[in-house]
């Protein structure tokens, strides 16, 4: 694995630096990324960064915080999902704060249910809950088996973490009538440093997002639909006005993506183009004033696999549980040979349900181990193991279940042991 360009002339730092300040931060950064992969970029104190991982044709992206805080925006095909969660464990990611599902479509979702099977996801928010197709069934399944509590992402809506703000500028209602063109857009901001996420959104909704009032402007744009010559219009690119633009495409794709107008229209504009077919996972880092982008080259995704879409109609998503499972480790990542505490707790409209039994399956990479507690009367279990010589590296899966009232309540939660 090495940090490499190919189609770019310019030698890797030379095409790095987009402002002067902060040098040694991201000379510091950098070299994380030369010597160990991107691994260390995600948990970086005071870094936000944005990893465009090479599913081939879909998308799949990280957001890491600067405090800690993980966002999953999209997941790939369903054959992508493996390499999407172990990318997550290469990064040390155990745990989602958010997924964004952009929009319906099975690049994007299809990947989806394996992560919500594999990390405790805290929500998931989506363009809509309407499903046309066995992969949406899927992925909606698979958020209702968890309990995990979902919402629609609207512009306007805003979420805050630690000094990055995320704002959703489309879609509104009424949603219109492409799912390419409901795609969540989301605008993160760290700093002076804005990057702009924009799903499969195409020029319908690109002129929609033109005429609210809400701000685009952003350093970074993922482009919107693979590359295709749909997207990316020349008043939208103004009004974006990005030094970078990342396009998530698979190599040799059957629907000519990334298309040559919309390739015209970025060169025109002056923006550095980086793909996944050519260069692998794209990783984009910032600490709120510069800005760095490595491409992580040397891994492909497996081809596209298109699942059969079934006329399948279901109706909006029904609030969560009345009843609902939750579990986290004391320690994400944990030294070799010291203990690690799981917690559950298990609540009933909101309040701590006392008394009930708590079973724990823990997934070491050759043998399995358990333990079990009792909710105390604020509804939290916790039991306590010697982790042992655990692989370091290794993502050390618990899978947690509450029996109550003759039910299995499931969560699951996990670490990865470091030396
Ligand atoms: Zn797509």
């Amino acid at each position: 694995m090495g940090a490499t360009r190919s189609t770019h002339k310019a030698p890797v730092l030379a095409c790095l630096w987009r402002r002067k300040t902060s040098a040694l931060v991201l000379l510091v950064a950098l070299l994380a990324v030369l010597t160990l992969g991107s691994a260390s970029l995600a948990v970086s104190p005071g870094i936000m960064t944005l990893h465009v991982i090479d599913v081939g044709q879909g998308d799949a992206l990280l957001l890491s915080m600067p405090n800690g805080q993980h966002l999953l925006v999209d997941g790939g095909t369903v054959s992508a999902g493996p390499a999407v969660v172990a990318y997550l464990d290469q990064q040390g990611v155990a745990h989602l704060d958010l997924i964004i599902a952009t929009h319906a479509h099975a690049d994007h979702i299809g990947g989806l249910p394996h992560v919500i099977s594999s990390l405790s996801v805290a929500a998931v928010w989506a363009d809509s809950w309407d499903c046309t197709s066995q992969t949406c069934l899927g992925f909606y399944d698979s958020i209702t088996a968890q309990g995990i509590p979902t919402d629609t992402a609207r512009a306007g809506h805003v979420f805050v973490w630690g000094d990055v703000q995320g704002l959703v500028v489309h879609p509104a209602e009424p949603l219109l009538a492409s799912y390419n063109d409901r795609s969540v857009t989301l605008r993160v901001t760290y700093g002076g440093v804005s990057m702009l996420l924009t799903g499969d959104a195409e020029a319908a909704a690109e002129l929609q997002m033109l005429d609210r009032d809400l701000p685009l402007q952003a350093e970074v744009l993922k482009v919107g639909h693979h590359g295709s010559d749909t997207s990316t219009t020349e008043a939208f690119l103004t009004a974006v006005a990005p030094e970078h633009a990342v396009i998530s495409v698979g190599a040799g794709n059957k629907y000519g993506h990334p298309g040559q107008a919309a390739l015209e229209r970025l060169t025109e504009a002056g923006v550095e183009i980086w793909r996944t077919d050519l260069e692998g996972d794209i990783v984009v880092s910032t600490d709120g004033e510069t800005l760095t982008l490595v491409a992580v080259s040397g891994r492909r995704a497996p081809p596209l696999s298109w699942k059969a879409y079934l006329p399948i109609m279901r109706g909006p998503i029904p609030p969560p549980d009345a009843i609902q499972a939750k579990a986290w480790v004391s320690d994400p990542e944990p030294l070799q040979f010291s203990t690690v505490t799981v917690y559950g707790s298990l609540s009933e409209e909101g309040q701590g349900v006392a008394g009930v039994p708590m079973e724990t399956v823990w997934h070491y990479r050759t043998t399995t181990a358990t333990c079990s507690a009792k909710t105390d009367s604020s509804g939290v279990a916790a039991c306590t193991r010697p982790i042992g010589g655990a692989t370091a590296g290794y993502y050390v899966r618990i899978d947690v279940d509450f029996l109550y009232q003759g039910q299995t309540y499931s969560s699951a939660t996990g670490f990865t042991p470091t030396d």
